[in-house]
């Protein structure tokens, strides 16, 4: 039996587990990222976290087959190296695969972890038998993945799926991206924290004012809760972010057509309160029957998505394993 090391490096955590061929995660565990600290840290830390999961001898050494790496930012899929990452500082230009792969004298794969976490989730969760699917990961920021006929669709530069980067309001609010009226920057988690913390900054009764000690304390998390609750300026934030969501998501199924589309991340564990007026927006602004077809669903692998994806990645480039799904 061979085994496989999966690392999902992101602006906060990095994800390492080890598993088996088939996906099988023998042990998983998550490090911090310490990002700020800069690239050469960052490595180090990298390198740390995998001796820790590798020092429990689970697996020896030599039975290693290779690496899967995806991370967060712009992953030049042909050059193999990061072209920009606003959340990893210092890691443009820089190449991952190849440095790994000599420190660690094992084959290594990377990929852009929004690509690795719609694989993950079209393998083993809820896009499990499916054909075509646009996984959307709503957290701090918004990312995107799509797999077209069982593939990741890159595109021709391996930047497609940029799906928080589709510009839903012209002289929107600036973008991290440098552009303005991005999706996420009017319906991230960063985005809806923003607004909630302008609430409460203004004159309007709400009940977020009494959540937060601190007005900077306050999170998307918050936001939800108190719409939850009934607070109208929370409940107005969540309608306009859901609404743009739904435009965004709308412009997607008239393009793609995908059978699913799953949402997961932070603010998708909402649930309803999200859900229903995404949903009632996609309906209404994609054309028919791409817009009655699809289905809006929550995605099931949560945090592990990533590194369960980049696994099977790394393992079919590696074993030449035909994947399953495409065999209808
Ligand atoms: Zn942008």
């Amino acid at each position: 039996m061979k085994y496989l090391l999966g690392v999902d490096l992101g602006g906060t955590n990095i994800q390492v587990a080890l598993a088996e061929r088939g996906g099988k995660i023998l042990r998983s565990q998550k490090f911090s990222t310490e990002a700020a600290t800069g690239r050469e840290n960052v490595w180090r830390n990298i390198l740390a976290g995998l001796e820790t999961v590798l020092e429990q001898g689970l697996v020896p050494r030599d039975r290693l087959a290779g690496v899967g790496v995806c991370t967060a930012g712009f992953f030049d899929y042909y050059s193999r190296t990061i072209i920009s990452s606003p959340n990893l500082p210092g890691w443009e230009g820089f190449p991952l695969e190849k440095r790994l792969s000599q420190e660690l004298a094992l084959p290594v794969l990377v990929e852009n972890d929004a690509n690795a976490a719609a694989y993950g989730e079209f393998i083993f969760g809820a896009g499990k038998g499916k054909r075509n699917m646009v996984n959307v990961t709503l957290g701090t920021g918004i990312g995107g993945g799509i797999i077209i006929e069982g593939e990741i669709y890159r595109g021709s530069g391996g930047f497609a799926g940029e799906i928080g980067h589709l510009p839903v309001l012209p002289g929107g609010p600036l973008c991290g991206c440098g552009r303005r009226g991005c999706l996420e920057c009017l319906a991230s988690g960063n985005a809806i924290a923003r607004e909630g913390q302008a609430v409460i900054a203004g004159e309007a009764r709400t009940i977020l004012r009494d959540m937060v000690e601190d007005q900077e304390e306050l999170t998307a998390y918050h936001v939800f809760e108190a719409a939850k609750d009934g607070d109208r300026e929370a409940a107005d934030i969540v309608a306009k972010a859901a609404c743009y969501l739904g435009r965004a998501l709308a412009t997607v199924v008239n393009l793609l057509n995908p059978e699913i589309i799953t949402l997961g991340g932070g603010m998708a564990a909402a649930g309803e309160i999200i859900f229903e007026p995404v949903q009632r927006c996609l309906k209404e602004l994609s054309i028919q029957p791409a817009g009655e077809m699809v289905e809006l669903l929550p995605a099931v692998l949560g945090e592990e998505a990533g590194v369960r994806g980049i696994l099977t990645l790394v393992e079919q480039a590696l074993f030449q394993v035909v994947n399953a799904c495409k065999g209808y």
